[in-house]
């Protein structure tokens, strides 16, 4: 079975989701990596040590980059043959991805959390915040194209392999390649990064303003943890977009997730339900993150974060 898997070189690394891809590909099949970006050393040699055996590398401009990088991956599906094209879900994934799916004729199945090489290949997929499963397969002929969500697989490195460079020529797409990227930025952060963070502490409505959202922060200052939040106080405006955990949000997987003053919406559960062990601090007792948490306490946030925040200041 022969799989790619694409890629997009962000901060002279190989994406996140690439490297997840990658190890639950080199279990299917041999495995190329289409790889887009300024292709540096660390990159390569992280696609190569999570599995790749070839890695097709573009270089990118300042142009956006994804009409040109459908129109490359699509030549060489058709020149190397493909059973399987996975993606991630990140913006340019989505875009290359579905430019794809219609310059080969073939539809995409999305929000997988399994792949089965079949035949036939079917996706996993859930639903209802989680707690039901669907399973689809493709009946067309391949190659399936499947956007796989962020931590459905750990990326795990194989054991040293490095892969043989191919370099990709951008071709000319003409007019829907003229698309130029004019400004971006890193978005400044503190503290750990919250989708590898082992510990997060995330805040809910039930802080309160954001005035109070200092308890969150201190208890997550003690802890070492990084910091996440419901789309409710992101919609508030407590907190910038990049903490919101959950469905429109990022998908965590620590190893303890502290959850205060949140209801526990499917939204939200969905982006969190995988982390080892869930504590909740809820004043009501029927509160839905209940359903998901290894411990609960019920209680007034107010009280109970400051009261948490000193213990471990004195310990
Ligand atoms: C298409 C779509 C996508 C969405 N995507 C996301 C997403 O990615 N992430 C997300 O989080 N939401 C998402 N939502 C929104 C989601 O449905 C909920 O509205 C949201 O998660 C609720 O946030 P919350 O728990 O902070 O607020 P609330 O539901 O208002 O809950 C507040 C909780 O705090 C408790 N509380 C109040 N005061 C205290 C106190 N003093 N001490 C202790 N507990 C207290 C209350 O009992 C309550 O359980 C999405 C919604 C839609 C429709």
């Amino acid at each position: 079975m022969t799989i790619w898997v694409f890629s997009e070189e962000a901060g002279g690394h190989a994406s996140a989701s690439a490297l997840e891809l990658l190890t639950k590909a080199r279990a299917i099949g041999e495995t190329n990596v289409f790889h887009i970006g300024a292709g540096s050393e660390t990159a390569i040699e992280e696609l190569g040590s999570h599995g790749a055996a070839k890695v097709f590398h573009m270089t990118t401009d300042e142009h956006l980059p994804s009409a040109a990088a459908a129109a490359a991956l699509a030549a060489l599906v058709e020149e190397h043959g493909a059973d399987l094209i996975l993606f991630g879900m990140d913006n340019t994934d989505r875009d290359v991805g579905g430019r794809l799916s219609a310059r080969l004729g073939r539809p995409v199945l999305a929000n997988a959390v399994d792949v089965s090489s079949g035949p036939p290949v079917s996706v996993t997929s859930e639903i209802l915040g989680g707690t039901q499963a669907v399973v689809t397969e493709f009946t067309s002929d391949a190659p399936a194209i499947i956007f796989v969500r962020p931590k459905a697989f750990a990326a795990e490195p194989s054991g040293g392999s490095v892969a043989e460079i191919v370099p990709v020529t951008e071709p000319d797409v003409g007019r829907s390649g003229t698309a130029v990227i004019v400004e971006s930025h890193v978005e400044e952060s503190e503290g750990p990064d919250l989708e590898a963070a082992a510990v997060v502490v995330s805040g809910g409505r039930g802080v309160g303003s954001e005035e109070k959202w200092s308890l969150i922060e201190d208890l997550a200052t003690q802890l070492k943890a990084a910091i996440g939040a419901t789309r409710a106080v992101v919609d508030a405006g407590w907190v910038p977009a990049r903490l919101q955990v959950g469905q429109t949000g990022k998908t965590v997987k620590p190893d303890i997730y502290i959850a205060a003053g949140v209801s526990g919406a499917m939204q939200h559960v969905v982006g969190m339900k995988n982390a080892g062990t869930i504590i909740a601090i809820n004043k009501d007792a029927e509160a839905p993150i209940f359903a998901v948490a290894d411990l609960g306490i019920v209680g007034d946030l107010h009280s109970v974060l400051p009261k948490l925040t000193e213990a471990l200041k004195e310990r």
